[in-house]
This record gives structure tokens, C-alpha cells and sequence, in this order.
């Protein structure tokens, strides 16, 4: 069978080699502990689950998503208030919001509705690799742009070259960062739209960590820039803060045109959320914090114990305020795929090699903290027995 072009454009997914890692050294018999994938160990808090149940044993729910592509009115209501209560954000639930099957599909269908074959997106390097593939099932070009250490992560707009922002119609950014777990200003936010005012680039933040920060930090939205609404959007998610990965749900919200497009293209794609995942997300977007809080609590605690064995072996990594990543620099002179392979040959554990978020993650690799407590402490004992 012919495959379609653009499927030979993209790279191995980088989880699913990982996976196929796991699984080889598994076979060879080693207890292998993963540190690679950024999925929540915990569970859905009870009451979402609860509201889950209640919605899907009424045959109303059943049928296609009430007011399909878009999410039901209640559901884009309540994202409505949640950015308000969160970031201050005023948004038009009727066509500043739309519900997503997670902040992954959002950027996947943003692409198909804003870049033609040819177009130019601009992308963070390292970044989050989906954000690679959904540009080019568009049949867009992709130029990448350097995050370096020295600037916090963030890209220098000054650095960028007029040529490539003349020619540009997106930038995909992320704060807080994945893989980095760099944060973002709002005066950054504000030069962001600044640039994207001067180029007439759409402007994207990927913001599924916003709730995952520490030390008393908050998170900025984009869209609390002056402006801002005029030409970004910003996706989120239930996945991480409610530990709702596998549900599928979250939300886009910005400007009313990108919305609209998006909102365009699902119609003719994928007809929304199952209603009763929406109500679900309702609870847990109105209902108690608690357990979200907890949480935080929960990944702050992991985050200061891998802080201190990375540090007590001799690297130097960032104390991250957001994310439950830990971004460090590789032992010095050794390549990140070197420093991951050497950690599962000698300590059993997965580590993402930075190489794997593109070429300016090199000489970096990234610890997700998303895994039970004992396992963790496992893997850093043994990652200290090995390195020391
Ligand atoms: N965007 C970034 C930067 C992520 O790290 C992830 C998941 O790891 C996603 C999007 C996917 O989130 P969702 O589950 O909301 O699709």
C-alpha cells in the first residue's frame, strides 16, 4: 500500500520509540522504571467521575454532542468562568470558546484551518513535537526557531529574522514549556503580540500546564495581553490539572475567527465531545479545587526530591515553577541519547533524550514526574547508585 506523502515527512512519534525501549529492555528482563511520558499517575478526583456516570446513564446524552463541533453552551460557559476567575480573561462563551478533544487536537485542526500548502509555520525549538505533525498534514513548511538556556526558553523576538517573519502565518509557543518548564511573562506575552501584530502571524499558546505550577506562581494566558485578541488563541486542557488524560476534553479560546475556523473544521471532522465527558468536565472545572491543589503538592514534593539527586550527582538542572517536567543539562561532553541510553543500561531507568524535542534540546534530557511515589524513589536511588 502507497502511504500518503506526508506520513513519510514525519518522524518517528517520539513516544512511541520510547515505548518500543521500554518493551525491548523488558523482554531482556530488566525492571524498567519510566521517567519518559508525561501522564498523571493519580486519578480522575471522585465527583468528575460521578458526574460522568450520572450524564451517561441519560439517554439525552446518547445522541450526537448537543450543539456539536462546539461544546455544549453550559460546558463553554463554564471555561468562560474559569478563565475569568483564573486569568482575568473575559471571554464570549458563544464564539470565543470551543470545547476540544484535548489541547493535541487543537493544534492539530488550528493548522488545517489556517495554513495553506506552502505556508509558513514557525516553531519553538525544543518543543513539543505534535506541533511538528499537525503544521505538516497542512502542508506547510516549517522553520524552527532557537530556545536557549541564557534566555529563559523564550524566544528572542528581536533574534528572529524579518525574512522569516514576513513570510510567516503561525507561531506555536508554550508557556508554561514542555520540554523545557520555562515560564512566561506578560510582558513577554505583550512583545509576542507586539510581533505578531507587526508580521500578521497568528500566534498560538499550547497552555495545558497552567494550572501544574509551584512556589506560589501563576501562570499568564496569552490573552491577557492588550490585543491579544486580535490575533492568538490559546488551548488548555482537562488532562493534566483534573488527571483526565485519557477523556479527552479541553478547550480553545481567543479570537473569534480562529475559533470559528477551528469550530469549521471539526464540523466536517470529528462532530465534538461526547456530552457526558462535557458534564464531566463541568464538575471538575466548577467543583472543588481541593485535589487539584493537592496535586501540585504532590509533583512540587517529586520535583525538589529528582532536583536533589540530579544535583547531588554533579548536573545542574533549573529549578522549574510550572510543569511536571524537570529539564536538565547532560552530564558535560555526553549527547542526551547517550546520557538516556546510559541510564537505562546502567540504572534501568527512562529518561527523554532532548535531541528528541529537536536539535537545540541537545545536551539536555527530561525527567516527567508523573509516576508513583515509591517507583520514583527507586529510580532516583538507582540513578544516584550508578552516576555517584
Ligand atoms: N500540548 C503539550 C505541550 C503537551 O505536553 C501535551 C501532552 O503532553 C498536550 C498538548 C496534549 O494535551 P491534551 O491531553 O490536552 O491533548
Amino acid at each position: 500500500m502507497q502511504k500518503a506523502d506526508r506520513l513519510g515527512k514525519l518522524p518517528p512519534y517520539l513516544f512511541v520509540t520510547i515505548r518500543n525501549k521500554i518493551r525491548e529492555a523488558r523482554e531482556r528482563g530488566i525492571d524498567v522504571i519510566s521517567l519518559g511520558v508525561g501522564d498523571p499517575d493519580q486519578p480522575t478526583p471522585p465527583h468528575v467521575i460521578q458526574a460522568l456516570q450520572q450524564a451517561a446513564e441519560d439517554p439525552a446524552n446518547h445522541v450526537y454532542p448537543t450543539d456539536e463541533e462546539k461544546g455544549m453552551l453550559k460546558f463553554r460557559q463554564s471555561v468562560a468562568r474559569w478563565y475569568a476567575e483564573r486569568f482575568g480573561v473575559k471571554l464570549n462563551p458563544e464564539t470565543e470558546v470551543l470545547a476540544l478533544i484535548g489541547s493535541k487536537e487543537g493544534n492539530h485542526h488550528l493548522c488545517l484551518a489556517t495554513l495553506n500548502p506552502g505556508d509558513t509555520a514557525i516553531l519553538p525549538d525544543p518543543g513539543y513535537p505534535a506541533y511538528f505533525a499537525s503544521a505538516v498534514f497542512a502542508g506547510a513548511e516549517v522553520e524552527r526557531i532557537p530556545l536557549s538556556r541564557e534566555d529563559g526558553f523564550l524566544p528572542r523576538f528581536d533574534k528572529i529574522p524579518e525574512e522569516l517573519a514576513k513570510k510567516a502565518k503561525l507561531l506555536f509557543l508554550c508557556y508554561p514549556n514542555n520540554p523545557t518548564g520555562a515560564v512566561a511573562t506578560l510582558e513577554f506575552w505583550q512583545e509576542a503580540v507586539a510581533w505578531a501584530k507587526k508580521y500578521d502571524v497568528i500566534l498560538v499558546n499550547d497552555h495545558p500546564y497552567s494550572e501544574v505550577t509551584f512556589d506560589g506562581y501563576r501562570s499568564v494566558s496569552i490573552l491577557e495581553a492588550e490585543g491579544a485578541m486580535d490575533v492568538a488563541v490559546e488551548f488548555n486542557s482537562l488532562s493534566k490539572p483534573y488527571n483526565m488524560t485519557g477523556w479527552r476534553i479541553g478547550m480553545a479560546v481567543g479570537n473569534s475567527e480562529l475559533i470559528a475556523g477551528i469550530s469549521q473544521v471539526k464540523e466536517n471532522t470529528d462532530s465534538g465531545v461526547f456530552n457526558a465527558v462535557q458534564y464531566a468536565a463541568i464538575a471538575a472545572l466548577d467543583g472543588p479545587q481541593e485535589a487539584s491543589r493537592e496535586l501540585m503538592n504532590l509533583y512540587k514534593a517529586r520535583r525538589d526530591r529528582v532536583l536533589e539527586t540530579l544535583r547531588s550527582i554533579g548536573l545542574n538542572p533549573d529549578t522549574p515553577k510550572a510543569t511536571f517536567y524537570v529539564w536538565s543539562p547532560t552530564p558535560e561532553g555526553m549527547s542526551s541519547a547517550d546520557f538516556a541510553a546510559a541510564v537505562l543500561d546502567k540504572a534501568g531507568v527512562v529518561v527523554t533524550p532532548g535531541r528528541g524535542y529537536g536539535e537545540n534540546g541537545e545536551g539536555f534530557f527530561r525527567i516527567s514526574l508523573t509516576v508513583a511515589d515509591d517507583r520514583l524513589d527507586e529510580a532516583l536511588a538507582r540513578i544516584k547508585a550508578a552516576f555517584s
